[in-house]
This record gives structure tokens, C-alpha cells and sequence, in this order.
């Protein structure tokens, strides 16, 4: 009896071993399985993470060429608005007549607040802080145009851009205020939508500057609108038998002059200025007589405190009335090809 118990007592023991052995194996299996499944979720959170980190890239690429468009759409809007703000400030003279004490400070305003609409807009269509000012106009060696400088600074997120751009405005196709600001107090000055028609007034101005035949001045005419003469060297206005000069004169041109005041000086009622500007003509009334003397007809000497005389120049004859201009023998005449006239 003992021994069958204690052979039983060592079946039991080999049993348990055996047993034992089992939960070892499975025991290994777990850890193996375990490390599979850590390694798997590793890799695929290293997977996923590189995924994700893609797309982030790819999703700031696209915002900063986006941006980039932005601002370039908005570097283009620039001289649009400031060429806007020229034209606005040339309207406000003209309709009261007053000159500008400093016009360049006025178009600073005028445009700065265009300026902070526009960004205002910007901000609210993109999300994007813009800063902008007009910071400074230059005159050029091309008289009709000016270079405005602006400086513009823009966040957006890790974005920011800085620059002072710089713009080509135009005063081609605005109103010259010259005339008007200098005769608006005699009678008889008015325009239509191409040139101004004096009337009385300006025989009447160069009456009180004590011009002799100032008369002849009476119904004279100028140009209104600001347009470059395409007859360049001007030496050619007397080509053709004067028909050169004939169509300058029907189109109404200006041409760079020295002497002349530049845009923004003739909305501040300069007829002359330190700047390289142009100069137009005033059209005496067609006349019959021959061999008359008045005022040179350059804008920039009519309008200023030193006129000089010019002497008649026909540049046209139809049904015996002439069409003329008063030009100083040695200064415009030659300039503008006429010395033969
Ligand atoms: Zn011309
Ligand atoms: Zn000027």
C-alpha cells in the first residue's frame, strides 16, 4: 500500500513537471507574440508619424506658394491705387480750383488710406496682417512719370515678407490745373473734355502782368489733358511745311522741358519747378494780320513772372487765316524745328 501511494505520489509530481513544462512553452509563446505585436505597433506608429509628417510639409509647401500669390497679387494692386489716389488728388484741384500746399504729402495720405482699406480687405478674404505706407515719390528722368516707393510688411502663421516696392505712376491722360489756377479769377476761362478756352481771361491776366498785345490772347486756347508729343527729336515739329507742329498742336501735346514744371508742382500751381517737367503751348486766336509780337506761348513762360516775347509763327494758312504760335526766335523756335517760320 505504501509503495502504490508513493508510486502515485511520483506520477503526481511528474504530472505537475509536465505541467509546468506546458505554461513554460506558453509563457514563451506570449512573450514571443507579445513582441511581435509591440514591434508591429512601433513601426506603424514610426509609419504613420512619417506619413503624417509628409503631409505637413506637403500642406506648407502649398501655403507658402499660396501666400507667396497672395502677395504678389497684392504687390500688383500698388500702382494701380496709387495711380488712383493721382488722379484723385488732380480732380480735387480742378474742382476747386485750389492748389495743393504740398501735394506730395496729400498723395502720401490719399494713398496710405487706400492703402489700409486694401489691407484691411486682405485680412479679411486671407487672414493675413499687412502693414503698408507710402514712403516716398521720386521724379524720374521721364517727366510724365514718377517712382513711389512702398513699404509693406505681412505675417501670416510662420510667414513674414518685408520689402519697399517700388512703382511707375503716370500723370499721362490726368487734367493740368496750370491754366485754371492761374486765370480762375478773370472771366472767361472754361473746358470742355480736351482743352481750355480763355475767353477774355487771359488777355485780362497778362493786362494786369502789363504785357503789350495782350489782346491777341483774346478766345486763345491750350490743351487740357496731359499727353507725351510722339514727334521726338521735336527739331521735326516744322517738318512738312509746319504740319507736324499742325497736329501737335490739333492733339494738344506737351513735351519734356527743363524749364517746365513736372505734375505734382503743377497741382501745387507752379508753372516752372526744379524738376525736369514739360511744357505745352497756348493757341493764340487764328489771326488774318502778319508780323505780330506778344507773349512766347510756352505755358511755362505765360504763367510765370518773368514773360518774355515771342515773335509770330505761321504753321498753317486756311481760307487766309493763319494758325500761329508766339515763340522766342533763339530759345523754342529752334527747339521745336521752327527757325524757318
Ligand atoms: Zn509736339
Ligand atoms: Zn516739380
Amino acid at each position: 500500500m505504501s509503495i502504490k501511494i508513493k508510486k502515485e505520489n511520483n506520477k503526481d509530481r511528474n504530472d505537475i513537471k509536465k505541467d509546468f513544462l506546458d505554461d513554460e512553452e506558453a509563457n514563451f509563446s506570449i512573450i514571443i507574440s507579445s513582441l511581435l505585436l509591440i514591434s508591429f505597433l512601433l513601426l506603424s506608429i514610426i509609419l504613420l508619424n512619417s506619413a503624417i509628417n509628409q503631409r505637413d510639409e506637403n500642406k506648407e509647401i502649398i501655403s507658402s506658394n499660396q501666400y507667396q500669390n497672395i502677395m504678389n497679387d497684392y504687390i500688383r494692386n500698388i500702382p494701380l491705387l496709387e495711380r488712383e489716389s493721382l488722379e484723385e488728388l488732380s480732380e480735387e484741384v480742378m474742382e476747386s480750383k485750389r492748389p495743393c500746399l504740398d501735394s506730395k504729402s496729400d498723395l502720401k495720405e490719399m494713398a496710405d488710406e487706400k492703402l489700409s482699406l486694401m489691407n484691411k480687405e486682405y485680412y479679411d478674404n486671407y487672414n493675413i496682417q499687412i502693414n503698408s505706407s507710402l514712403v516716398a515719390i521720386e521724379n524720374t528722368s521721364n517727366p510724365f512719370s514718377y517712382k513711389f516707393k512702398t513699404h509693406i510688411s505681412a505675417v501670416k502663421g510662420n510667414y513674414s515678407f518685408e520689402n519697399i516696392v517700388s512703382s511707375d505712376v503716370d500723370c499721362i491722360n490726368l487734367k493740368d490745373p496750370v491754366p485754371i489756377l492761374y486765370c480762375k479769377s478773370y472771366n472767361g476761362i472754361s473746358y470742355n473734355e480736351s482743352a481750355y478756352k480763355y475767353g477774355n481771361s487771359l488777355s485780362d491776366f497778362l493786362r494786369d502782368k502789363g504785357i503789350e498785345n495782350c489782346s491777341y490772347y483774346i478766345n486763345g486756347s491750350s490743351p487740357l489733358i496731359v499727353r507725351k508729343c510722339p514727334y521726338d527729336p521735336y527739331k521735326h515739329h516744322g517738318d512738312d511745311g509746319g504740319l507736324v507742329m499742325k497736329n501737335c498742336r490739333d492733339n494738344g501735346y506737351y513735351h519734356e522741358s527743363r524749364d517746365g514744371a513736372c505734375y505734382l508742382c503743377r497741382l501745387e500751381g507752379k508753372s516752372g519747378c526744379e524738376h525736369y517737367g514739360f511744357e505745352t503751348f497756348i493757341n493764340p486766336q487764328k489771326t488774318n494780320e502778319t508780323g505780330r509780337v506778344s507773349a512766347c506761348g510756352s505755358d511755362h513762360v505765360i504763367f510765370s513772372d518773368d514773360i518774355y516775347p515771342g515773335v509770330e509763327v505761321i504753321y498753317n494758312s486756311e481760307d487766309g487765316l493763319n494758325e500761329i504760335l508766339y515763340l522766342d526766335p533763339h530759345g523754342h523756335k529752334v527747339k521745336y524745328g521752327m527757325s524757318d517760320f
